[in-house]
C-alpha cells in the first residue's frame, strides 16, 4: 500500500445496517456509500471528465469487454493505463467482461476453461478465461478489478443456477490466483512510476440467481477466498424489486462487515438510497446517463424537500415548451442553475447533442446528491480528510 495505512475504514454504522466509510485506493480516497457513474468505453456518455469532477464523482466504472474490443487493452496498457488514456486521475473500477460477454456477444460457447464468443461489433471470434479477463484488467489498470463470473439467464432453474454458480466460484479462485501472481504488472505500479508498490484490489461476485440458499452458499464460498471486497451480481435483471431487495438482504447477512459491499447494476434513485441504508457501500448504473440521453430526468416531487418522492420528467413533452423553470427547482446543479425546461425541451426535440449532455449531467447530479444526503444522515461531520 502507499501512504494510506487503511483500505476500508468504517466511521459510523446505523442500526438499520447502513454505514459511512472510506475506501483508500491507489488513486484516492472514496467516501461511501458511493454511486459510480458508468464510463462504458472510457467515457461516461456525453459527459466530459472535468464535469464529472465538478459533480464530485469519486469513483467511475469502465467496461472491460468494450475496451478489450476497442481500442484494445494492449494499446491502453502501452499508453500507461486507462487513467492516463482518458485523463481521469481519480479511482476507477473495471468489471470483468462477464456480464457483457453473456448479454452482448454472439454465439457464446461456455466450457470450464472459459467462454468463446463473437464480437457484437464485427463478429470476430474471441475467448475469455478468468486468466485472460485478469490480464486485460491489469493492462487497463483500474484501482478495483472484478473476478470473471458466469451470468446465468433469467429466469433459470435452481439446478441450472447452482451449476452456473459452481463455475463462477471456480473462476473466482482462478481469477484470484492470477491476480496474486501478476498484480504488480499494472501500468502505473511499475518500478519508477508514481504508483510503484501499490496494486489493484480484486472483488469477488456473489451469484446464485433468485434462490436464497444458493446466494448464501455463494457468499460463504467467496468469503473463504478472503478477497478485499465483495459484489452482488445477477440482480436487477427483470425480477420484481422486492426480490432484488430480499436477495441483497440475504447476501449482506453473510458478507464480512469490515469489507466493502458492491451491488452491481442498480438502480433507480430511490433504490440506491434504500440499499445504501441497508449496508451496501457501492453501486453503479447506466440509468442516469441512458435516461438523460432519452430526455428523461429525475426530479423531487416537492423540490424543497430533497427526501420527497422521486418523479420522472419527460423533457420532450409539449407542456415544457414555454416553462421557464429549471428541471428541478431544488437542485443546485450546473444545469438547473442556468437552463430552463423550455430550452432543454427545444434541445431534445431538435436532436441537439447538448440536450443529451445537460440531461445526463442533471441526472448524475441527482444521484450524487441522493448519496450525499444518505452519507450526511449517517454521519453529519465531514470525513473528507483522513487523519
Ligand atoms: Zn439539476
Amino acid at each position: 500500500m502507499g501512504a494510506m495505512s487503511f483500505f476500508f475504514n468504517i466511521s459510523v454504522a446505523s442500526a438499520a445496517g447502513g454505514r459511512r466509510a472510506q475506501i483508500a485506493l491507489p488513486h484516492g480516497v472514496v467516501q461511501t456509500p458511493v454511486f459510480m457513474p458508468v464510463g462504458t468505453a472510457a467515457t461516461v456518455k456525453a459527459v466530459e471528465q472535468g464535469v464529472l469532477e465538478s459533480l464530485n464523482a469519486e469513483l467511475i466504472l469502465a467496461n472491460t469487454y468494450h475496451l478489450y474490443l476497442r481500442p484494445g487493452h494492449e494499446l491502453i496498457g502501452r499508453l500507461g493505463g486507462v487513467h492516463r488514456f482518458m485523463s481521469w486521475q481519480r479511482p476507477m473500477l473495471t468489471d470483468s467482461g462477464g456480464f457483457q460477454v453473456f448479454s452482448l456477444a454472439k454465439l457464446r460457447k461456455i466450457s470450464p476453461e472459459g467462454v468463446e464468443f463473437r464480437s457484437h461489433l464485427d463478429g470476430s471470434r474471441h475467448f475469455f478465461s478468468p486468466e485472460h479477463s485478469m490480464a486485460v484488467q491489469i493492462a487497463l489498470g483500474a484501482d478495483v478489478m472484478m473476478v470473471f463470473d458466469e451470468c446465468v439467464e433469467t429466469p433459470a432453474s435452481w439446478e441450472r443456477t447452482r451449476d452456473s454458480m459452481a463455475l463462477t466460484h471456480a473462476w473466482a479462485e482462478r481469477s484470484r490466483q492470477y491476480w496474486l501472481q501478476h498484480r504488480q504488472e499494472t501500468p502505473w505500479a511499475q518500478p519508477g512510476l508514481p504508483g510503484e508498490g501499490q496494486h489493484q484490489a480484486l472483488f469477488g461476485i456473489v451469484q446464485g440467481g433468485m434462490y436464497a440458499d444458493l446466494r448464501r452458499e455463494s457468499a460463504l464460498r467467496l468469503v473463504e477466498m478472503d478477497l478485499p471486497g465483495y459484489a452482488i451480481g445477477g440482480l436487477a435483471v427483470g425480477e420484481p424489486r422486492e426480490v432484488t431487495r430480499e436477495m441483497i438482504a440475504r447476501v449482506l447477512e453473510h458478507l464480512p462487515a469490515d469489507k466493502p459491499r458492491y451491488v452491481m447494476g442498480v438502480g433507480y434513485p430511490d433504490e440506491i438510497e434504500e440499499y445504501a441504508r441497508m449496508g451496501v457501500d457501492m453501486m453503479d448504473c447506466v440509468l442516469p446517463t441512458r435516461a438523460g440521453r432519452h430526455g428523461l430526468v429525475f426530479v423531487r416531487q416537492d423540490p424543497a424537500d430533497r427526501s420527497s418522492a422521486v418523479q420522472r420528467l419527460n423533457v420532450k413533452k409539449l407542456e415544457n415548451a414555454e416553462d421557464q423553470r429549471p428541471l428541478d427547482e431544488g437542485c443546485g446543479c450546473m444545469v438547473c442553475r442556468r437552463y430552463t425546461r423550455a430550452y432543454l425541451r427545444h434541445l431534445v426535440s431538435s436532436g441537439e447533442a447538448l440536450g443529451a449532455t445537460l440531461n445526463s449531467i442533471h441526472n448524475l447530479a441527482f444521484y450524487m446528491e441522493t448519496m450525499e444526503r444518505v452519507r450526511s444522515s449517517l454521519a453529519p461531520e465531514d470525513l473528507r480528510t483522513p487523519a
